[in-house]
């Protein structure tokens, strides 16, 4: 059905006086209430519409009123529908409902009518419109909030404009989304080089110090997958969740990276092969040399050795994908590296140091491996869990902002939240079109704007 909408403006103007700036400014300042006149005249005009279809039922057939005039029958305890779709008018409810929206607090008036079959008075714009009974907002300000306490800016959306909505609002806003149930798509482990988990401390309510803890998995692209977050959630329990979410159970030798972590020593044990953060390497050789009966003066070089060795510095970059110009410079550092355990290695074992020398075997195997997986697929953090690590403090800055006081619900809500729209931005793009309900069933443009001269020149 075409409709058209008429608008007319009016100004006054400074002849030999107004510039450019003050135009734009001005409206500019007319963007977000022209819009919401424009939005209301036209739900207003739909209500018209949807009324007389129900009403008048000897001049529109059925098929006129398809997806039109759903309402709860009256006195159903189990609030199921009536299948009466004949109105009587009973003209307009005595408050308008207010409506959060992008463009600011909507004042929409409602026709009420009054069902031939149930008796039920309902009105009939807001199931047309796919509102919630008790519905005040609109998705798209859900959205807006949401991408803007991401941003931890939220302050100059609120201040921005007409938006109003407390912490409170926002901490609701955040519970009462589904992404908790989206996002639970089965992830391929053969896709994955590497899974990392880590936990970070949160401040919620009343001050009571809680445990975010989250999995993220780094695919052969170098990609962010993010797995699970959680909040007071127990390690093994998260285990079982994200093997869920694990389509192959098969070994895949995939390096599961943590940095000391308690509780996480075998954890995923079935699909990967846990990997403490070298990091550790020079404390856990002065420990095995102590075992070789090495004091600390004797063991010191050779972990202060050790601690260069692994130190191959690499260049930081926003998610830390390793470019092709700098993978030749690694490359070449790791192989000196390598060769100088070697060498590390054998002269332990000539020296008899036992434990000393099984240590670095092992460390040696897990670095290189690890590094050999970062020059091949391009992700690097081959000393410490940096990505994650960087990740985490990100989810931390944000949420410190914001969420103090937040409930387990609303941290591991937005926690999910800031992980998919920072490392996965076309799914986080995706989900919201599907929420929104985008699908093409209205389309608005601009047909004419013409100039009117005013009577008085
Ligand atoms: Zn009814």
């Amino acid at each position: 059905m075409e409709q058209e909408i008429h608008i007319t403006l009016r100004f006054e103007m400074a002849i030999g006086k107004v510039n450019l700036n003050e135009i734009v400014y001005k409206l500019k300042e007319l963007q977000n209430p022209l819009m919401l006149e424009i939005l209301r005249n036209i739900l207003m005009g739909y209500d018209d519409i949807i009324s007389e279809r129900l009403c008048r039922t000897d001049i529109f057939p059925s098929k006129a009123r398809k997806g039109l005039g759903q309402h709860v029958r009256k006195g159903d305890s189990e609030d199921r529908f009536c299948g009466g779709r004949k109105l009587i008018k009973k003209g307009y409810r005595s408050k308008p409902r207010q409506i959060s929206t992008v463009f600011g607090k909507l004042i929409l008036p409602l026709r009420r009518g009054k069902c031939c079959t149930c008796g039920g008075i309902y009105s009939p714009l807001l199931s047309a419109l796919k509102l919630d009974r008790y519905a005040h907002k609109e998705s798209n300000f859900e959205h807006e909030v949401i991408e803007a306490v991401i941003d931890t800016n939220y302050r100059r959306l609120i201040d921005g404009r007409s938006i109003d909505i407390s912490l409170g609002g926002i901490h609701n806003i955040v519970v009462g989304s589904d992404i908790d149930q989206t996002f639970q798509y089965p992830v391929s482990a053969e896709k994955l080089s590497a899974i990392m988990a880590d936990g970070t401390g949160v401040k919620q309510y009343r001050g009571q110090k809680g445990e975010l803890r989250a999995v993220i998995g780094i695919t052969q692209k170098g990609r962010v997958e993010p797995l699970g977050s959680f909040t007071n959630t127990e390690w093994p329990e998260i285990e079982q969740t994200i093997k869920a979410r694990i389509k192959e159970a098969g070994p895949y030798n995939i390096p599961f990276i943590y940095d000391g972590e308690p509780g996480l020593d075998d954890f995923l044990a079935d699909v990967a092969e846990s990997q403490r953060c070298t990091w550790h390497g020079p404390r856990g050789l002065y420990h095995a040399l102590w075992s070789d009966g090495l004091k600390k003066k004797e063991s010191e070089p050779e972990t202060d050795k050790i601690k260069q060795l692994i130190g191959i510095e690499l260049p930081a970059g926003d998610f830390e994908i390793l470019k092709e110009e700098d993978k030749e410079k690694v490359t070449s550092q790791y192989e000196n590296s390598k060769s100088a355990i070697k060498e590390l290695i054998e002269t332990f074992r000539e020296k008899g140091y036992k434990h000393g020398t099984s240590y670095l075997e092992n460390l040696s195997e897990r670095l290189f491996t690890n590094i050999e997986i970062w020059l091949k697929t391009g992700v690097i953090a081959p000393k410490t869990t940096s990505l994650l690590e960087r990740a985490f403090r990100e989810i931390g800055r944000r949420l410190k902002r914001i969420a103090w006081g937040w409930s387990d619900q609303a941290v591991t809500n937005m926690s999910k939240m800031i992980m998919i729209r920072q490392y996965s931005r076309d799914k986080w793009i995706e989900y919201w079109k599907e929420k929104l309900g985008i699908q093409d069933n209205f389309n608005i443009q601009i047909s004419s704007v013409k100039l009117s001269p005013g009577t008085h020149f």
